[in-house]
This record gives structure tokens, sequence and C-alpha cells, in this order.
């Protein structure tokens, strides 16, 4: 059974970057029915941040990445929080120490700087590597603090197949003996991870391609125990776009980079999640861009990962969004407002016609307040924007008199809807050898002050009612009169 985790540290917000490794992480088990699992990362305690548990596991319920195993949910491995589960890593810290592939290290916190100010490009210098047993012994009688470092092979090379980026070999002399076990008893992610994957049964390790390099010295721990290894999938690299055309590694300062800022955006999950199961994998033969989770789920494939860098790009999530806000029903567009709404919407406006108005118009449900505005208040507007070419409207009088017009009509319209409105008004053409364009132009203008508007003069007319229609338009006759 194919099992895969995802393993993020608490140490803040959820990078987008970090929800892609979580769900390429899901769909790689879920393709195959296999089991997701969660684990907390928690062991460097200096990292953690408060609360950051919670928006993990909270992005993970709102995306629909359900794990099968983890903490809350439970399992045959737990505990799923590494640290509570520091008794295991010393377990293993020590048959790793007794199999000769680790030892005890005694070195001082003041020795190891030393050694780093003389050369701050090498790494430790195995001075506690050949300790006889009985000094080994002596130290750890008296209470010497030690650490517990791999015994790197000091020569050869170490390979790995890793699933997107192929075979990666490393030469052993490079492999510093890392830290394994902490002075305050805590693993390190090093070898917590280790430990974690190989009891938990995970068969294959997805995440971030930074990992590439040091995964030579996870798979050197594999063979000293025994241990088979697991598959290794990396994944590409996330950049941003920055202002000159380069990318760089995807920041903040390049955008709203977590999770959480993207959804009090106006964001919706589905369409960050559709959209970051594009960045760095694409299917086999599909005429669309539109993936639900359970679409993905049958069609997401380890071969279908790209090793090039992904680059995130704004405009296109932007452009998802919309059109997932625009297939919502709209019950559920609604629903969705509600939270980003902070205008007061007085009673004479129709909500209902108003918001389906702007639901086929926003990107991102933060762009709804702005998009209304004109609805609720008429803007200050120059009676110069009357004027346009292609509805050869050049002179005010005309203008006037559309609106004259228009006026009276209106108000003897007593049902201000759409259609209403529509035949209402039609005869006018014909009356002022007009088209429908010119007039409705103007009456548009009128109503709403702006040059562009969410829908046309009499769906804006509808949204504001009678009384507030035939108040704009008088307004617009004193205004050119
Ligand atoms: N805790 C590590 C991180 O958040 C996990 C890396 C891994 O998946 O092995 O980067």
């Amino acid at each position: 059974m194919t099992v895969t985790r995802f393993a993020p540290s608490p140490t803040g917000y959820m990078h987008i970057g970090n929800l892609r490794t979580a769900l390429y992480s899901y769909l790689i088990s879920k393709h195959d029915g296999g089991k997701f699992i969660l684990r907390i990362e928690d062991t460097d305690r200096e990292r953690l941040v408060e609360g950051a548990t919670d928006i993990i596991k909270s992005t993970l319920a709102i995306t629909g990445l359900t794990y099968d195993e983890g903490p809350d949910v439970g399992g045959d491995h737990g505990p799923y929080v590494q640290s509570e589960r520091k008794e295991i890593y010393m377990e293993y810290a020590k048959k790793l120490v007794e199999l000769g592939h680790a030892y005890y290290c005694f070195c001082s916190k003041e020795r190891l700087e030393e050694l780093h100010n003389e050369d701050a490009t090498g790494g430790y210098d195995r001075h506690c590597r050949d300790l006889s047993a009985e000094e080994i012994e002596a130290k750890l009688a008296s209470g010497v603090p030690f650490v517990i470092r791999q015994r790197m092979p000091l020569e050869g090379t170490t390979t790995y197949t890793d699933c997107v980026f192929g075979e990666i070999t490393m030469n052993n002399s490079e492999l510093q003996d890392q830290i394994l076990m902490k002075a305050d008893g805590y693993p390190t992610y090093n070898f917590a991870h280790i430990v974690d994957d190989y009891l938990m049964g995970v068969t294959h390790v997805v995440r971030g391609s930074e990992y590439l390099t040091s995964t030579p010295k996870y798979v050197l721990l594999y063979d000293a125990f025994g241990w088979e290894r697991p598959n290794y999938v990396h994944l590409p690299l996330l950049m941003g776009k920055n202002a000159d055309g380069s990318v760089s590694k995807l920041s903040k300062r390049h955008g709203a980079v977590s999770f959480q800022d993207l959804i009090d955006d106006g964001y919706l999950p589905e369409a960050i999640i559709n959209y970051i199961a594009l960045l760095g994998w694409c299917p086999k033969q599909s005429e669309t861009e539109f993936f639900t989770l359970d679409e993905l789920k049958s069609l997401f494939s380890i071969d279908g990962v790209s090793k090039s860098p992904a680059v995130f790009d704004f405009e296109k999530l932007l452009w998802f969004n919309g059109e997932y806000i625009h297939k919502l029903d709209d019950a559920e567009f609604t629903r969705l407002c509600a939270r980003f709404i902070k205008t007061d919407i007085p009673a004479h406006i129709n909500k209902d016609k108003l918001l389906s108005l702007l639901k086929t118009r926003v990107s991102k449900l933060s762009e709804l307040d702005d998009k209304m505005a004109f609805f609720i208040t008429l803007p200050e507007y120059d009676k110069e924007l009357f004027f346009n070419k292609k509805n050869k409207i050049s002179d005010l009088s005309t203008v006037l008199t559309v609106l004259g017009e228009a006026k009276s009509i209106l108000t003897g319209v007593d049902s201000f809807d759409n259609d209403t409105l529509f035949s209402a008004l039609a005869p006018l053409c014909e009356k002022l050898s007009m088209k429908t364009g010119a007039i409705m132009w103007c009456i548009r203008i009128a109503v709403s002050g702006m040059a562009a508007t969410p829908g046309g003069a009499t769906e804006i007319m509808e949204v504001i009612g009678k009384d507030e229609s035939l108040a704009r338009i008088d307004s617009a006759i004193a205004k050119i009169s």
C-alpha cells in the first residue's frame, strides 16, 4: 500500500509551497487508495510558533486534504507529534551507536564555536569520532552533556534514485558527521524523520527539492539500520516573478504566499488547490485545466511531476479564482460574500440582484465592496463622461433629451425589473432615431456615474430601485442643464 505523509514544522503560517507539498503527498497516496499521514515535526524547539499546528490542521481541513492518521485522529503509529516521541529516537540512536554508525560527541559549545570561527566553511572536525570505550563510559557516568553524531563513511560515494530528479550521487567525503540527537535530548529533523518514516511505514517521501542533496545522508541511515529505503519524490522549486522579469524563490515580496492570506483576500480553497496542483505537475491528456480534488486523485501520477522550477503566477491564480466564483450557485455565493462585504447595504437596494450581478464580475471576494460602491452612493462625475464615440454622443443636448424622455417613461413604470424596464424604454429608439446602445449609454452614465459598470442601465436600475434611479436621472439633468 502506498503510504505518504505531510510532515510540517509548526513554525508559522502555511506557505503555499508547503500546501503544494501536502497536496502532492496526499494525491500520490490517494491515487493508489493508500494512506496519508500528518506528522508534526516540532523538535526544533526554538523555532516553534504558538498556534502554528492549528493553522496546519485547519488548512488541511478547509482544503479537503483529510489525513488517515495524525494528531487528533490517531492511528496505529502514534503519537504523531515528534516531541511526544522523544524516547523512541533515543532508543534508535543508541542502536545506531551499537551498530557503529553513530557516536557520542562530548565537545563543548565553546569548542564548536571556536572551530566554526577558525573555519566557517568546514563543519565538525570529527574530534570525538574515535574515543575509546572507557573514555565514553567515564564521560557518560560523570554526566558530561553529549550529542550523538552520524558516523559518515569517509570515502566512496552514496547514490539514490529520486522519482523526479533521477539519480543523485554525493561524495561521502562531503558529508558531515551530522548531529542526530541534540544535547537537549531532542532529535534533529535529520534523524527523527528517518525513524518516523520507517516506523510509520511511509513508502513515498514527498517534499521540497531543498532536501534533494541531504537525502544521501538519510539513505545512509536506512542502510545502517538495514531498513528498506523509501521512494523519494522531491518537488520542483516554487519561484515568484520579480518586477524586472527575473524569477526567484517564491516569498512574501512576490505577494500573499500564505494560504490564510489568500483566503482572507477572497480566494476560494478549491481554486487555490486546483491552481497549485498545476505548479509542477501536468496531466497526461486533458482538454481542461479545471480539476476537483477527486479528479486530481484519479489523474495524478508521479511521472507527470516536472523537475523544472514552477513559477507562481498571481494573475493566473486570480483568473482561476474568478472562474470558480462565476460557477458558484447564487446561494453559495451569497453565503461566502457575508464575510467580505463591509458595506452597509441600504434597504432600497435589491441585494439578491446586486449579488447576482457582481458574481460574474469579481475575481476575488475582496473586490466586492469596491465594485458595489456606486450602487450605494452615486460618485462625483463630470458631465463630459456622457460623451462617447462608439455611441456617437458628442453633444449634451442629445443626452438631455434622452434623459428627459427616459424620466417620463420610468415615472410610469411600477415594476422595476430588468425586462420591464427594457421593454418600457425600447420605443425611445424609434422616437429619437437613436440606437438602443446610445440610449442605454446615457441612462447608464446617469444612474451610475461611471464609464464601466457591472451590468447595464436597466440592471443597475433594478438594483437601486425606482426612487433612487429617478433621483440620479434628475441630478444628471441638473448637472447638464
Ligand atoms: N519538517 C520538514 C519541513 O517542514 C519536513 C521535510 C520532510 O517532509 O521531510 O521542511
